[in-house]
């Protein structure tokens, strides 16, 4: 079958959330609580989607987190061929915050399984969070 390649690009402001992005470079995980109504983000937001106020607060997730769900991604699409035979995408809570990270452990992720978080570059260059079991 004959493809052709389809690049899509998308321009994110990331002004206000940039201390995401460089917490990533020091190892260190953000969310963000509204100041006004409690409500917690990951990704980080810098608006509250629940009362529409901007007062809120950057928070470090830290500890264990636990495993809810995860999914494995057998061919990995366009730009992340670096990722040979898979990857596997998996969902962690910290606390208040439901984290999505790349697990790094051997096999597959249980629901239940204790795991701590880590930052790292991909091969492309790009920052994620890692996941480990403890
Ligand atoms: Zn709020």
């Amino acid at each position: 079958m004959e493809s052709r390649t389809f690049i899509l690009k998308h321009v994110l402001p990331v002004s206000r959330v940039e201390r995401y992005w460089k917490g990533l470079e020091e190892g260190k995980i953000y969310g963000t609580r509204c100041k006004s109504c409690g409500a917690s983000f990951y990704p980080p937001q810098a608006d509250c989607s629940f009362c529409y106020s901007s007062d809120v607060e950057w928070v470090e997730v830290g500890g264990e987190g636990v495993v809810e769900c995860f999914t494995r991604i057998q061919r990995p699409p366009q730009g992340f061929e670096f990722a040979g035979s898979g990857y596997t995408i998996t969902v962690a809570r910290f606390g208040e915050f439901k984290v999505m990270g790349w697990f790094k452990g051997e096999g597959l992720p249980k629901v239940g399984m204790r795991v701590k978080a880590e930052t790292g570059r991909d091969e492309s260059g790009v920052w994620k969070v890692y996941f480990v079991p403890t």
